[in-house]
């Protein structure tokens, strides 16, 4: 069977027919894996007794005939960032090295529940925080496409393991634009969902107003199956969404023809390379000849985005990341004789470079003297961004854009300067910070072969639409 072009109904449809064991198939991603993830570097942590029990399950199931469930026996990845019941969790932390979660994250439950057989725990940037995986305690990702770029990030591990058919389908978090950033540089398509459409139960938190879980795939087909799986309210998260699951995979086939689709010239400004502009405005001339309109739009406020994502994010990352202090969980530092001397040892030792300059722009930004000038403020432009995305959409169904500026670039071309780093999360983080839903699809190449992917925006709880445009695109590309 060949791995690469294996989508989920591919392969549940061989285990269904017999035409391969789910334990058979597991067995050749694990080989793989063996084989070619020494150079990636796309998992931390591999569940081989767990993926091939359920694989038996599958297994047993197809023997006596019955039917599969819709990923029955289908292989795949989890961000290293969602708890798994026995299975190493470390959020790419060393503070976290040793945890072994006694739960299970709601949409993994929901993956496993659905037939799927979970490989392993794939790396990512420490707690999330990253755009290049860079900033994993353990060791970079190597995007598959050229071993001497990033994959992108956080979510690096979960982009590689599907470009480099180490998995069929992975599980991203989604951020600041950690699931479709990292797909467009390793040329697969990335979907965050509507803020509160995917339970965040068992996800480690980041951020918590602006985290998404949502799913890396080879197709837009898969990307629909993985949601219409991982989606709904879970009585675990509060925030978790009771709006109607519509069926995702029957909204793919309908016509795009008459949809208005955005360009926002904010989206096409200083800073965007000039092949990957060429790459968008060709894939946006192929949606109007596949009948879609194309309407120009004005999200006014963008460039304030980057800013105050930044203080957000961090403000509530330093909120977040108090609970690791060497007492419940996780890394504890040796030899120490007080308490609080635990605490700051543990953290010390246990948190890398980046989380640490997180949590101390994120206390300075919501101390008594400056909570007004930095969080209050960013709140605000929050809401401004969230009201650009709103008034657009009363006039455009979609609204299409780079997801990132430029293709994926060097390791080590921009880890020693974070603000170059933050700056090129300017298409993505809007989104997180309005709630709309966003899927990157690839859409061409540069002259160096480097994948560049298009962003396609939503209306609040319409993944189906941004699927549907995204589908047309792909099958007609
Ligand atoms: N690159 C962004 C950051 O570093 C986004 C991360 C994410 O989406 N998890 O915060």
């Amino acid at each position: 069977m060949e791995i690469k072009s294996l989508t989920i109904d591919a392969a549940r449809a061989a285990i269904q027919n017999c035409t391969i064991t789910a334990t058979a198939l597991a067995g050749s991603l694990y080989a793989k894996i063996a084989t070619d993830d020494p150079q990636i570097g796309a998992y931390l942590t591999l569940s081989k007794e767990r993926a091939l029990a359920k694989a038996a399950e599958m297994d047993a199931l197809a023997a006596k005939g019955e039917k599969l469930p819709p990923l029955g026996g289908v292989p795949v990845g989890v961000k290293d960032v969602m708890a798994t019941r026995g299975v190493r969790t470390t959020a790419g932390s060393k503070i976290l090295g040793n945890y072994i979660p006694p739960y299970d994250c709601t949409a993994v439950a929901r993956l496993e529940a659905a037939g799927a057989v979970v490989l392993g725990k794939l790396n990512c940037d420490e707690f999330a925080m990253g755009s290049s995986n860079e900033n994993s305690a353990w060791h970079p990702v190597h995007n598959p496409r050229d071993l001497s770029r990033v994959p992108g990030g956080s979510s690096g591990g979960s982009a590689a393991a599907v470009a480099a058919d180490m998995a069929v389908a992975a599980l991203g978090s989604d951020t600041g634009g950690s699931i479709r950033q990292p797909a467009s540089f390793c040329g697969v398509v990335g979907l965050m969902p509507t803020y509160g459409r995917v339970s965040r139960y068992g996800l480690i938190a980041f951020a918590s107003s602006l985290d998404h879980i949502g799913p890396l795939t080879k197709t837009v087909k898969d990307a629909a199956i993985v949601l219409q799986v991982i989606a709904g309210r879970d009585p675990m998260d509060s925030t978790s969404a009771a709006v109607a699951v519509p069926d995702y995979r029957g909204e793919l086939e309908k016509p795009v023809r008459g949809l208005k689709i955005g360009m926002a010239k904010e989206y096409f400004g200083e800073g965007l390379d000039r092949e990957v502009r060429a790459a968008i405005e060709a894939a946006i001339e192929k949606l109007a000849k596949l009948g879609c309109e194309v309407v120009p739009v004005s999200l006014p406020h963008t460039q304030y985005a980057v800013p105050a994502y930044y203080i957000v994010a961090t403000a509530e990352a330093s909120s977040n990341l108090a609970r690791f202090d060497g007492v419940r969980y996780g890394y504890r530092a040796d030899g120490v004789r007080t308490l609080s001397e635990m605490y700051r040892r543990s953290r010390d030792q246990g948190f890398g470079t980046e989380v640490k300059r997180r949590i101390m722009l994120g206390t300075y930004a919501l101390s008594a003297g400056y909570y007004d000038a930095y969080y209050l403020k960013a709140q605000r432009v929050r809401t401004l961004l969230t009201r650009d995305f709103e008034e657009a959409f009363q006039k455009v169904d979609a609204i299409v854009t780079p997801t990132s500026p430029t293709a994926a670039f060097k390791l080590g071309e921009k880890v020693d300067d974070p603000l170059a780093m933050y700056l090129a999360d300017i298409y993505t983080v809007t989104a997180d910070l309005a709630g709309i839903p966003g899927i990157s699809v690839p859409c061409g190449e540069t002259r160096e072969k480097l994948p560049i992917g298009l962003q396609i925006l939503g209306r609040h709880f319409d993944e189906a639409t941004i699927l549907r445009i995204a589908h047309a695109y792909e099958q007609a590309h």
